[in-house]
């Protein structure tokens, strides 16, 4: 066996791949599979957008692009971003990459390294976690509240950190809880951010269009953060690109060049037929986008009070994205064991909240990126399982 680094053994993974491949083989072996594990739309990519792609193939880029990205796309990011929160960013801070997901390798492993300890959200994106302990730094959770709709606590996150915190991380709407940071807990956290200047942010937006009330409050509407904020966004959610691969950050100037040198040893730059399909989804009609979030609407409004309904479910309502994270405590089964029997015999693809972190410990993550027909039945084949339990325990006088 050849011999790994060290750091080999302290990468994690996703487990919704593994819930995703395990329902694939169910399904695969004639089984009737509901699956709410993958967290992406249910859509396909507006035909604009494709469309754009296939046109810059049939054109003959096939080539490099630059690293960063071709210059329309940064300035239609740049302009998008003006269009949405109102700030002005030079596209000279933009970096195009593969997925949202490259940002967030590139921020954690440019501050990551044994001694360094990293703030991030728990339960929260799994892959968090996994590169910063990869990068050798220490993980702090940061806590998010399901009283607070699975907020954040400025105060709390603010005395987690020390003279070792290179880099805090924010994910708001989040994944898997569908949370959003009140403004003034966001106001309160920058304001307090004021006192640890060496301290480096990264919002990770990709859920940023997704919100069912209210307006997204970006961090980059915060400019005494300009030189220390890395905002990660993409195209994977809000037009149904995720497999694309296409994402974007925007770095502070005095990183940018750190972050290129990343992308120009690893993958040099994105293909350049997705960065023209980018360019439409950015620059074309926004009515697919819309068409989208009011049908995830019409799905939240369906699904939380179902869950709500289901013996020993509690469910927050999710302020955007398109996750649904009920506390399944009081149903007596621990999530991971929900999780593979409900997979098992019911048919139902789930996550366990564990698989967040160990602050997830008593949920699952529902995406409801899926037909509101496939919700109903979902949540159907859940209630007659719950059911049978209760009959089975009953029988057994327990
Ligand atoms: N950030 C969060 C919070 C996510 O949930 C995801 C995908 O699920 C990503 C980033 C990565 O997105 P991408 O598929 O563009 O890499």
């Amino acid at each position: 066996m050849p011999i790994l680094s060290g750091r080999m053994h302290q990468l994690g993974t996703e487990s919704a791949f593994e819930v995703l491949a395990r329902a694939n083989a169910l399904a695969r072996a004639g089984r009737d599979i509901v699956n709410l594990g993958i967290g992406q739309p249910d859509f396909a990519t507006p035909a604009h957008i494709v469309e754009a792609g296939m046109k810059a193939l049939a054109d003959g880029h096939h080539g490099y692009t630059p690293a960063n990205g071709i210059l329309p796309l940064r300035e239609a990011v740049a302009a998008d971003l003006h269009r949405r929160h109102g700030v002005s960013i030079s596209p000279d801070r933009v970096l195009v990459v593969p997925g949202g997901k490259v940002t967030m390798f590139f921020a954690i492993m440019m501050f990551g390294e044994p001694g360094a300890e990293i703030i991030y959200p728990n339960p929260g994106f799994p892959i968090y976690e996994s590169v910063i302990r990869f990068s050798g730094a220490t993980p702090v959770p940061m806590r998010l509240h399901e009283a607070k709709g699975f907020s954040f606590d400025a105060d709390e996150v603010l005395a987690q950190i020390t003279p070792q915190t290179r880099l805090l991380i924010l994910n708001s709407p989040g994944n898997p809880t569908g949370g959003v940071a009140p403004k003034a807990e966001i106001d309160r956290l920058v304001a307090g951010l004021a006192r640890h200047p060496d301290v480096a942010v990264m919002s990770d937006e990709i859920y940023g269009e997704m919100l069912y009330e209210g307006t997204h409050v970006s961090l980059t509407t915060y400019p005494e953060l300009e030189d220390r904020l890395i905002l990660l966004d993409g195209w994977s959610k809000t037009y149904a690109m995720t497999g694309w691969r296409l994402g974007f950050g925007v770095w502070p100037a005095a990183l940018f060049p750190y972050a290129e040198r990343l992308a120009i040893n690893s993958h040099s730059c994105v293909n350049a037929s997705a960065q023209y399909a980018g360019l439409a989804a950015l620059t074309g009609p926004r009515a697919p986008v819309a068409r989208m979030m009011a049908a995830f609407a019409e799905r939240r409004a369906y699904i939380v009070p179902a869950l709500n309904a289901l013996p020993g479910f509690r469910c927050a309502s999710p302020g955007g994205a398109f996750y649904a994270f009920p506390n399944v405590a009081g149903t007596g089964f621990d999530a991971r064991t929900l999780q593979s029997r409900l997979l098992d015999e019911a048919g139902v693809a789930t996550v366990a909240g564990t698989s967040f972190g160990a602050l997830g410990d008593g949920h699952l993550r529902f995406s409801y990126a899926a037909s509101l027909e496939a919700l109903q039945d979902a949540v159907g084949r859940i209630g007659a399982w719950l059911g049978k339990q209760n009959t089975d325990a009953g029988a057994r006088g327990a």
